[in-house]
């Protein structure tokens, strides 16, 4: 049986608490297995990533941490790392020789080509109403098939072991205010980047930092796409995103359901070291 998270903030970057203080809220919850996943310094400074100084702290707190609770806990070093073309991504050789035991690929930037800035897609509804109007010219077609042409060069370029959290662009879409899911352009740019994530053998995160954070009433991502990976034979990870140490599995129930009802019975997770598929836990009463 399986209950782990793979996707851990702290206070190395924009979550709050030391990484112990997760570890033992992880063993308090029963989870097996935990993994860091702070956000990667990236070449421009935002105040939620992680310092690129604080990097070799981060990897030998968390090795420490490993050794320290290796009879009770799993533990895991990893990092979110965004992909910014021709800059950075989860290959990126800074990462090389970290140690680290997988990578998140995620996209929470797209670059202003005209005066060079690194906009969020996620920061606020107003922000990314003004990236949507001053990068595409108000075109959100344009900005849907930009951020999945991204996702898909960021597999094909660098590989990252977990596809984060794919559908973040939803995070401030609720009343369906920027764009329709159900949309044939939006659910053509979605299956074509399933496509690519089935043919490089990614695994793709089921995600409930957007419920539990309060942003989202669903996973990321959305319950079509689940039930698409499944017929495409996709491998998934459930994943909290958690920021505190409470939500170490914060929703992993609603997910648990979800998934067996897309027909889901196994995840794909770290054991001992080693990509194993595992039998997910049962839908908790
Ligand atoms: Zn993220
Ligand atoms: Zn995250």
């Amino acid at each position: 049986m399986s209950l782990a998270n793979y996707h851990t903030h702290s206070c190395f970057c924009d979550g709050e608490g030391e990484p112990e203080s997760y570890v033992i809220k992880a063993i308090e919850h029963g989870l097996d297995a935990i993994g860091f996943s702070c956000h990667a310094p990236v070449p421009f400074f935002k105040s939620y990533l992680m310092e690129d100084s604080k990097l070799s702290a981060y990897c030998d707190t968390i090795k420490r941490l490993k050794a320290k609770y290796q009879e009770k806990i799993q533990i895991y070093l990893g990092l979110e790392i965004d992909y910014i073309p021709d800059a950075i991504g989860p290959g990126s050789p800074q990462f090389k020789d970290l140690g680290l035991d997988y990578t998140i690929g995620s996209i929470h930037f797209i670059k202003d080509p005209f005066k060079g800035e690194f906009w969020e897609v996620d920061e606020s509804p107003a922000a990314l109403e003004k990236l949507i109007r001053e990068i595409f010219k108000g075109n959100v077609d344009d900005f849907i098939s930009y951020y999945y042409l991204l996702i898909r060069q960021m597999i094909k370029e660098h590989n990252p072991n977990i596809i984060g959290h794919l559908d973040l662009i939803k995070k401030f879409n609720s009343n369906n205010y920027f764009f329709c899911e159900d949309n044939e352009l939006y659910i053509k740019e979605v299956e074509e980047t399933l496509r690519v994530i089935a043919a490089a053998g990614s695994i793709l995160e089921i995600n409930t930092g957007g419920i539990s954070r309060g942003y989202i009433e669903t996973l990321y991502p959305s319950t079509w796409i689940i039930k698409e990976c499944k017929c495409l034979g996709i491998p998934i990870i459930l994943n909290s995103d958690a920021h505190s140490p409470k939500s170490v599995d914060a929703f992993f129930d609603q997910a648990l359901e979800i998934l067996h009802r897309a027909g889901y019975s196994k995840q794909r997770r770290l054991v001992n070291g080693s990509w194993k598929d595992t039998l997910l836990a049962p839908i908790r009463e």
